[in-house]
């Protein structure tokens, strides 16, 4: 991509007023007082063509001071609604420290009265690329070189869980209808087919996974036992909530017993729900030990806890920056041969629950693409249990390729409250975490 020009801009009404609101990326602010520049603040915006640095002395009404010029505070504030948290208070009563805004935004502490506010889905590159520098002035000069350089800002976005979701409602209308072929309508919703979309067990159960992982870690984490008794809780609370999702017999079952046992299961549904823990885990023996905490309460027969596992490392390996190829070598040495293409497989593919029968085949799904859509078409390509594959290849691309914003948006529609409740504090607990990789 060619680099971007730079335009440095004195802030004024005007520029505001001109101002995409979405396309600023990252605001660099200054109080009275603070080293550098007082009052100063620097809204760092991302065109085409250009890259919009617009900054100024302005007089934020911070510390009870006016401001010195006619400029329309209002106006940014509607861009980043935060900002009013510094108007009229002092430093001392503002929230301090590094903390998640909200999805879209993480706030740094530049320390001595300074901030940054940045997107999330560029956190982790600033942060590389800022190293140990001096936040506020250098995140400027960082944040726009990496901006002119094609960031690809609205691209790219490592945000969780939501891979496995995204997967599992693409492939809900073609699990009792499969199309053995790519083209189709992706996230077809309520009114555009007589068999729409939907969400299905696999996003309730990777929530139910990831609701009892932010539980276990709010006690302090402990124990690998205290996981699983969060994951047999949270998957009791959650399946009987959504009691038609489609489980199978013997998930139903357990999900009734008050007494619930492992079944010795080796069915798919220990892969499917697995992700939070490639998200979490912060070494491959921490993924490896979570995975199998919350899948042997159900799934303890050998082929279902190496399903489970499989699917746990790819996604951590891949969210953590591994290329393909070292995602498929590991897939490769310790868990499934991989001796086949799903050109060679989608004539005769069948349905199969077993893990044995189709992790490999949502993991070569993954390993056959080239971006994050392309991976669940191949995915609900081979036919079979199409929602279960694409939340199994989704977890895996999602990490690894970052899940588009628009694809995003539209899968959440499907979600009701609660589940995006989960979902959001799923990746409000651990944001940090995913910015900033393992080992
Ligand atoms: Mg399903």
């Amino acid at each position: 991509m060619a680099s971007k020009e730079v335009v440095r801009e004195k802030i004024s009404n005007e520029a505001i007023r001109i101002l995409d609101v979405s396309k600023v990326m990252a605001i660099a602010f200054a109080e009275i007082g603070a080293q550098g520049s007082p009052n100063y603040i620097a809204l760092i915006s991302d065109f085409a063509d250009k890259v919009l640095v617009l900054f100024g002395d302005f007089g934020y009404e911070a510390f009870g001071t006016r401001y010195t010029e006619d400029v329309d505070i209002e106006e940014i504030e509607r861009a980043v609604p935060f900002l009013k948290w510094f108007r009229g208070t002092s430093i001392e009563t503002t929230k301090r420290g590094n903390f998640i805004v909200d999805n879209e935004w993480v706030h740094l502490d530049a320390m001595a009265g300074n901030h940054f506010f940045i997107r999330a889905c560029l956190l982790e590159r600033f942060l590389k690329r800022l190293g140990e520098r001096y936040i506020c002035e250098a995140g400027i000069e960082v944040m726009t070189d990496m901006l002119s350089n094609g960031a690809e800002a609205h691209e790219e976005k490592r945000n969780g869980i939501i891979g496995a979701i995204v997967g599992d409602i693409a492939g809900s209308r073609f699990e009792w209808h499969n199309r053995k072929s790519k083209r189709f309508t992706f996230l077809k919703g309520e009114h555009e087919s007589r068999h729409p979309c939907r969400f299905t067990d696999d996003s309730v159960m990777t929530l139910a996974v990831a609701s009892a992982i932010v539980k276990w870690r709010e006690a302090g984490g402990g124990s690998y036992d205290a996981l699983s008794a969060e994951a047999v809780t949270s998957m009791q609370e959650f399946g009987r909530r959504y009691p038609r999702a489609g489980y199978g017999g013997a998930f139903r079952r357990w999900l009734g017993a008050a007494a619930p046992e492992p079944y010795n299961s080796w069915g798919n549904g220990a892969a499917m729900r697995v992700s939070a823990c490639g998200w979490v885990g912060r070494t491959l023996d921490e993924v490896k030990a979570m995975s199998r905490a919350v899948t042997e309460v159900t799934h303890n027969h050998p082929e279902g806890i190496k399903g489970a596992e499989a699917t746990a490392v790819a996604t951590f390996l891949a969210r953590t920056g591994k290329s393909m190829e070292e995602i498929k070598e590991v897939v490769v040495r310790d868990y499934y041969p991989l001796d086949f293409t799903l050109d060679e497989i989608r004539p005769t593919y069948e349905f199969d629950v077993s893990c044995q029968g189709s992790v490999p085949q949502a993991l070569e799904a993954f390993f056959e693409s080239t971006s994050f859509e392309d991976a669940i078409r191949n995915a609900i390509s081979i036919g079979g249990d199409s929602d279960t594959l694409g939340a199994i290849c989704g977890a895996v691309a999602g990490a690894y390729y970052g899940v588009p914003g628009d694809i995003r948006e539209k899968a959440e529609t499907f979600l009701d409250g609660h589940l995006l409740k989960a979902l959001n504090d799923f990746e409000r607990t651990f944001a940090k975490d995913f910015a900033a990789g393992g080992e």
